[in-house]
């Protein structure tokens, strides 16, 4: 059903906003209230294959864009960004649910992308070598890798979307955006955003859909489209490894985690409770970086554990758009009975709630921050993503216990470390299987830092200079003089 709406709502294709050739639309809904917000085009295959000629059209223009304008659009972008950073905040609010202050901060570190590229997409470097024989001259060149298909979550429905934009277009590819089902006005706002700051028709597309697997196989499946960069579930991760293989696509792979916290017994309690609180309560805990499971001294398990609780117990849940909130609802109602369910599974194991433990009474998809201690080995909630407000405690005794814990995962995105023994951090930190450590910090993020993962976490980096690589190819160039 077509609503009227302040927010871009159709799909951008070649510059252009237009419904669904199928008219069909997607309903939006506020996570706090359960009340429909508006709804989206709904695209079809035709659009998608719209997408792609825009973007083919475009190509070669942007990529003969010199580095030097490419990199003023972005920046204008970045300004633009910010200068409506209380709109885009509200805006993230009301279709994701987090709390403002989380949305404020997600802007900030969403713009940063594009500050961050528009830097880098002058410092796109080559090499030259002298062959080891002498008989010739090695080049090394770097171009675009051409049309990338990108594809987000609901998360961090701003970030994810510039954390790929901004070095797709710094590299000199186009690219079709689908942004999830679930935050897809964010993503429209951003291509307004781009679309002032001078991006040219067609280098930039944004295509919401009920049907991804469809849509984005097709992309997929299109010759003209040379990158898939994702940013998702392992599982989903998997299928779009498969569907690449077909036709031996470039990809860049952000998935899921199941982050450890580990607290040594000579660690500043105070400092690491600070530290959990932003890792596990960042975003209401919908953070694939998000502390999942917590492995405290037996030493200070206690203290930190009380620490944890008063903290958790004592913050303000409400409404995402309302300045006093600190925690918003879940995304929907199936991230809701899965948090409830991870709990009562680890409750029926032996776990026990120091606080919270249920849901709230009232609309939206609301669970109350909870700490459970002596969480069994056995609990789902040990194993997989939890994605909402809940903290489990697993205590333990040595070095070699706790790494080994750490790794029992499929999984390798990020860790937490704290200890005031800096060697120690930084043996641990060697030992641990992921591919980013917060060694005394709960925070990893930074746009200027490669953001990735390793074992099923995902595969490349984004963010940093090696972000901008994952949209070029090397060109190696043997010549004599
Ligand atoms: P998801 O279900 O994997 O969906 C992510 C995106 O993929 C959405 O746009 C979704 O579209 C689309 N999608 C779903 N099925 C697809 C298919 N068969 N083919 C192509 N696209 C498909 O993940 P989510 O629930 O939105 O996000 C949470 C997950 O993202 C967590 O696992 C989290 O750890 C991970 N994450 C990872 C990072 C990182 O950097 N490593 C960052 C943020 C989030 P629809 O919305 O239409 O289903």
């Amino acid at each position: 059903m077509s609503k009227q709406t302040e927010f871009a709502n159709d799909l951008f294709i070649g510059g252009k906003w237009r419904p669904s050739t199928s008219m069909k639309r997607i309903d939006v809904f506020d996570p706090s209230t359960e009340e429909c917000i508006t709804s989206v085009a709904d695209a079809t295959l035709e659009d998608a294959a719209d997408a792609v000629d825009a973007a083919a059209a475009a190509a070669s223009g942007w990529a003969a864009t010199s580095p030097g304008k490419r990199a003023d659009i972005l920046r204008r972008a970045y300004e633009l960004m910010l200068r409506d950073a209380a709109k885009i905040a509200t805006l993230i609010s009301r279709e994701n649910g987090k709390a403002l202050i989380d949305a404020q901060g997600e802007v900030a570190y969403a713009a940063e992308f594009f500050r961050w590229y528009a830097e880098e997409a002058v410092r796109i470097n080559g090499e030259i070598s002298i062959a080891p024989s002498g008989r010739a001259r090695t080049i090394v060149q770097y171009q675009p890798v051409g049309i990338a298909v990108l594809v987000t979550p609901w998360n961090f429905p701003a970030a994810m979307a510039t954390r790929k934009i901004g070095p797709a277009l710094a590299a000199g590819c186009t690219c079709v955006l689908k942004p999830a089902t679930e935050t897809p006005l964010t993503a429209y706002l951003i291509a307004q955003l781009l679309v002032e700051a001078g991006v040219p028709d067609g280098v930039v597309n944004v295509l919401t859909t009920s049907a991804a697997g469809k849509i984005t196989g097709a992309m997929m499946d299109d010759p003209r489209v040379r990158k898939v960069s994702f940013t998702g579930s392992t599982e989903v991760g998997r299928v779009l490894l498969r569907k690449a293989a077909d036709s031996v696509i470039n990809c860049s792979m952000e998935l899921g985690g199941n982050a450890p916290f580990i607290v040594f017994e000579d660690a500043d309690v105070d400092a690491a409770v600070d530290g959990a609180m932003v890792a596990k309560m960042r975003n209401g805990g919908e953070a694939c970086t998000a502390a999942n499971r917590f492995y405290i001294h037996t030493s200070v398990l206690g203290e930190f554990s009380q620490k944890l609780a008063e903290r958790m117990g004592a913050l303000v849940l409400g409404d995402g758009v309302e300045p006093l909130t600190q925690c918003g609802p879940l995304v929907n109602r199936s991230s809701l009975e899965k948090v409830a369910s991870l709990v009562n599974d680890a409750c029926e194991k032996g776990a026990q709630v120091i606080t919270g433990g249920s849901t709230v009474d009232r609309p939206g998809f609301f669970y109350k921050p909870t700490v459970l201690t002596n969480v069994p080995p056995s609990a789902d909630i040990l194993r997989e993503e939890i994605f909402g407000p809940v903290a489990p405690i697993v205590a333990f005794n040595d070095e070699d216990q706790v790494v080994d814990l750490a790794n029992n995962t499929e999984y390798g995105l990020v860790a937490y470390v704290y200890t005031r023994d800096l060697a120690r951090g930084l043996r641990i930190s060697e030992r641990i299987e992921s591919g980013m450590i917060a060694l005394n910090r709960g925070l990893v993020s930074d746009p200027a830092a490669p953001f990735g993962g390793v074992k099923q976490s995902g595969l490349g980096r984004e963010g940093a200079h090696h972000g901008l690589l994952e949209y070029m190819e090397q060109k190696y160039i043997s010549t004599i003089w």
